[in-house]
């Protein structure tokens, strides 16, 4: 069979970087491309003298005609995905989920290509069903401060199955749920950096609210082995990514700083408007459709990632990724 070539747009960031390994890793060509807004290159360091990557630094609200030669799978991972990231980027957060995807999805029908979306949790907002089937609806604010994020995710959701039913695009969408590991960025305002970088810097973890809000953080690899197979499947409808493994805010602040050795104090600050009070995605439908299961323990994958963590600032890197 002829090399397969994957797009991957986002190569920068976080899981795309290591959507990019992962596909290069299984024999494929891939075209990383990034505007590096939220991204940043270390990500990608390791690949420079990869002979099968090649990378871009392109804006997909720019139509991406650039891009020649045949594709075979474009992932669309563009976007800040941090809170902190789409308040500081609204427009831009905006404008790639909505211009950027239909970029993309049109990229995929010239090339005849098998489209994946990286959707979000945040399509079920603040969520009313617990824990989230991909049939549940949502609860989202649309004027509020994360709209920016969340109804661009839904739009870009309505628009992938827009181009499924009325363009005969091969769509995959994929609702990521918290994901952690190896290059978030340190300042990216997610809890699993923040929480990690205060502890090991012997700085007060800042929990908000109460600490009593939920989430389930899946690791990393895990993600993306669900994203290969998800790709692979042959399905249109949404599937969630993520564990079912959920812990309240202040319990992860606290094993955080037992499993750094810190004695750091915990303190209280305001939560965010429209901060989910709980999140826990029911992955019934990944189990069914791809055999999929998250392997990796929540003990071993934030180990792996406080070592990463505390590499970076031992050597000075503070604010960066790599
Ligand atoms: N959070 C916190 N302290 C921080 C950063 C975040 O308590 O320094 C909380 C935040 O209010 C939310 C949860 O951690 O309830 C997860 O936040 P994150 O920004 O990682 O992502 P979200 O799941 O909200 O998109």
């Amino acid at each position: 069979m002829a090399e397969q070539r994957a797009v991957v747009l986002g190569a920068a960031g976080f899981i795309g970087s290591h959507l990019c390994d992962r596909f290069l890793g299984e024999g494929w060509r891939v075209t990383g491309v990034d505007s590096l807004i939220t991204g940043t290159l270390r990500n990608l360091e390791h690949l420079r003298r990869e002979p099968r990557f090649d990378f871009l630094r392109a804006d997909i609200c720019d139509p991406l005609d650039a891009l020649a030669g045949p594709v075979d799978a474009v992932l669309d991972f563009a976007s800040p995905a941090s809170p902190v990231d789409y308040l500081k980027h609204p427009f831009e957060t905006l404008h790639v989920g909505s211009i950027g995807v239909e970029n993309a999805l049109k990229l995929a029908k010239r090339s005849g290509a098998r489209f994946l979306l990286s959707s979000t949790s945040e399509v079920y907002g603040d969520p009313l069903e617990h824990p989230q089937r991909e049939s549940y609806w949502g609860n989202v604010n649309p004027i509020g401060p994360r709209a920016v994020y969340d109804e661009a995710k839904r739009f870009a959701e309505a628009i992938t199955m827009a181009y499924r039913r009325y363009e005969r695009v091969d769509t995959r969408i994929a609702r990521i749920f918290n994901t952690y590991g190896p290059r978030m960025r340190l300042d990216d305002g997610r809890v699993v950096p923040t929480f990690a970088g205060q502890a090991l810097r012997g700085e007060p973890i800042t929990v908000y609210g109460d600490g009593s809000q939920t989430r389930s953080f899946c690791y990393v690899d895990d993600n993306v082995e669900c994203i290969f197979r998800l790709l692979h499947a042959s399905t249109g409808e949404p599937v969630n990514v993520g564990t079912p493994h959920e812990m309240s805010m202040l319990e992860l602040a606290k094993w955080v700083r037992e499993a750094v050795g810190s004695k750091v104090e915990l303190v209280f600050q305001p939560l965010p408007q429209d901060d989910p009070r709980v999140r826990r995605p029911d992955i019934s439908r990944a189990r069914e459709l791809l055999g999929w299961e998250p392997r990796v323990p929540f003990d071993e994958g934030m180990r792996r990632t406080i070592a990463w963590f505390k590499e970076r600032i031992e050597r000075g890197d503070l604010a960066a990724a790599a």
